[in-house]
């Protein structure tokens, strides 16, 4: 799928930034995992709600990484972190090399 090839300052900005913000679901989930299940722990030994915390944790952990994994590069168009099968979540789009903060820069 091929966009504008030529996306306006604003609709490049706004892409990137929805990007952004979907990877930063991912990586708040990942590091969320030790400091949670320190915390079921400390609360519950029971190896039952600790193993529910970790299945749960997997399933938001594995949401935020499709999630992040469906976001469209907003200058091509194609998947920014998805090429073909292989899923990378480089700070560049797989396709086009646009950097996830070229709307930043000058
Ligand atoms: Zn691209």
């Amino acid at each position: 799928m091929d966009a504008d090839p030529q996306p306006t300052p604003a609709a490049l900005a706004h892409g990137l930034s929805l990007i952004r913000r979907r990877r930063w679901y991912l990586w708040g989930a990942i590091l969320i995992y030790l400091p949670a299940l320190k915390l079921t722990m400390l609360l519950s030994p029971s190896l039952q709600i600790t193993l529910s915390v970790v299945g749960l944790w997997l399933l938001f952990s594995f949401s935020f990484a499709f999630y992040a994994a469906l976001a469209r590069c907003p200058r091509c168009g194609n998947y920014f972190h998805m090429h073909g099968p292989t899923l990378l979540f480089l700070r560049k789009c797989l396709h086009c090399q646009l950097h996830l903060c070229a709307d930043r820069q000058s």
